[in-house]
């Protein structure tokens, strides 16, 4: 099938809703929804295959994520933000995957990782200077907490930094860090003297930071990643986050970007299906469709299962969070579930466009190849098992 055909069959996706969750949306989360999908649709999906190809971030879509509101929505509008709950934020999250995880991935860095530590551990001075312009996109931030010797462990981490009077000097090294390339401004996660856990806004331009770019990833190709180094970078004491303490106000960061991505993921794997059952609808084997198939049936059937027990739990968990009632355990096992299914969810889609499934001209095999991604950063599959582990059993396995 050619690319033209393609197009065709995108004008019409048709978002699964095998439960008829729309039916507990509120008008506005429908605007929302909607002014996300008809923004993916004529700003992303045109674009995106080209941009994964050549391993490039298109810049250009900032100002229109910015424009939607999709940095920091929940963040109050006092400070640039939307203002709306956090069921609106998912609801945007899983439209932006649907485009592609690199898109939502800048969103839910700026929004969850930069954004949020600002609004909920900066003093009003930090608040008043950085929200507006990371709203509009006008400054993009990056959240650094991964150490080349530290992943899965955090707490282990060896950048730190030491009291010069009026301000601090860091040293040490990120990696792995979304929007690093380009970022404006780092949040970034180092201890002080007291080997103590603090959060610090370091800025483009202060003498001795640079934010090299990782290359060759076969996956998140439309993201730009890169490492974060700290030469001697003399940073302004007023630039430590005053109300972050430890590594737990890291994880609270951590909490809201991941209860995004169990949505958008279940975006991607929305993409998949809908792909994938279009196709079998269409394509003609032995002289009849193959989507009259038993073994395409058992895929197609299995997958919208999936994706149904993806977005009740994601709903309920939106509900929750807009109650300032869910937990990290409860965030955690819907990042991993999401995830799983939205891999297994593209795995079976490739399968049924047989050797179309492979290429550009279709979104499957690039949301699987994204996804490998995102199954491993914000806490690993294995690890989010584990926290679930510990959250039911009292006993940590991994620490
Ligand atoms: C594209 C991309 C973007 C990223 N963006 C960011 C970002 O913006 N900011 C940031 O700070 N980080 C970011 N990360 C880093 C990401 O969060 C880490 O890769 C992730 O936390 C895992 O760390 P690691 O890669 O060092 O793997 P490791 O921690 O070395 O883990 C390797 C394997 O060992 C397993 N393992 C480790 N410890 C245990 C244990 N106790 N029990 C059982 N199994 C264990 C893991 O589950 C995994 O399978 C990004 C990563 C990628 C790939």
């Amino acid at each position: 099938m050619n690319a033209k055909k393609h197009a065709m069959l995108r004008d019409t996706f048709h978002s699964p809703d095998y439960f008829r969750i729309d039916d507990l949306l509120s008008e506005e989360h429908k605007l929302v929804r909607e002014t996300v999908r008809l923004w993916v649709d004529k700003e992303v999906l045109p674009v995106i295959e080209d941009y994964c190809q050549r391993a490039e971030f298109p810049y250009q879509l900032i100002k229109g994520l910015g424009e939607m509101g999709c940095f920091g929505p929940f963040i109050p509008e006092e400070y640039g933000g939307g203002g709306l709950d956090y069921m609106a934020y998912g609801l945007m999250m899983q439209e932006l995957e649907r485009g592609d995880s690199g898109i939502r991935s800048t969103a839910s860095v700026q929004g969850s990782l930069v954004m949020f530590p600002i609004y909920a551990f900066g003093s009003e001075a930090q608040k008043k200077k950085y929200l507006p312009k990371l709203a509009t996109g006008e400054w993009m931030g990056c959240f650094g907490l991964t150490e080349p010797d530290f992943g899965s462990n955090p707490s282990g981490m060896v950048s730190g930094f030491k009291d010069a009077g009026d301000h601090v000097v860091l040293n040490g090294a990120k990696m792995w860090i979304s929007n690093a390339p380009f970022a404006d401004i780092a949040i970034v996660w180092a201890k002080d003297e007291k080997q103590e856990i603090r959060g610090l806004i370091v800025e483009r331009g202060m003498e001795g930071f640079s934010t090299p770019e990782t290359k060759g990833k076969w996956s998140l190709r439309a993201s730009a990643t890169g490492e974060l180094v700290f030469d001697h970078v003399k940073v302004p004491k007023e630039n430590i986050l005053p109300g972050a303490s430890g590594l737990k106000s890291a994880l609270s960061c951590l909490d809201s970007a991941r209860y995004g991505i169990a949505w958008g993921t279940t975006g991607a794997a929305m993409d998949c299906y809908d792909t994938a059952l279009r196709y079998a609808q269409q394509r003609i084997q032995f002289d009849r469709p193959i989507a009259g198939f038993q073994l395409t049936q058992k895929k197609l059937s299995e997958m919208i299962t999936e994706i149904s027990k993806a977005q009740l739990m994601n709903w309920r968990l939106g509900v929750l969070k807009n109650e300032d009632k869910a937990t990290s355990g409860q965030i955690s096992m819907a990042k991993r579930n999401a995830c799983q299914t939205a891999l297994s969810v593209a795995r079976e889609a490739r399968q049924i466009l047989g050797g179309a499934g492979i290429t550009g001209a279709y979104p499957i095999m690039r949301h699987m190849m994204n996804l490998e991604s995102v199954i491993t950063y914000e806490g690993t599959h294995d690890i989010h098992l584990l926290i679930t582990g510990q959250d039911i059993t009292g006993i940590s396995a991994f620490k």
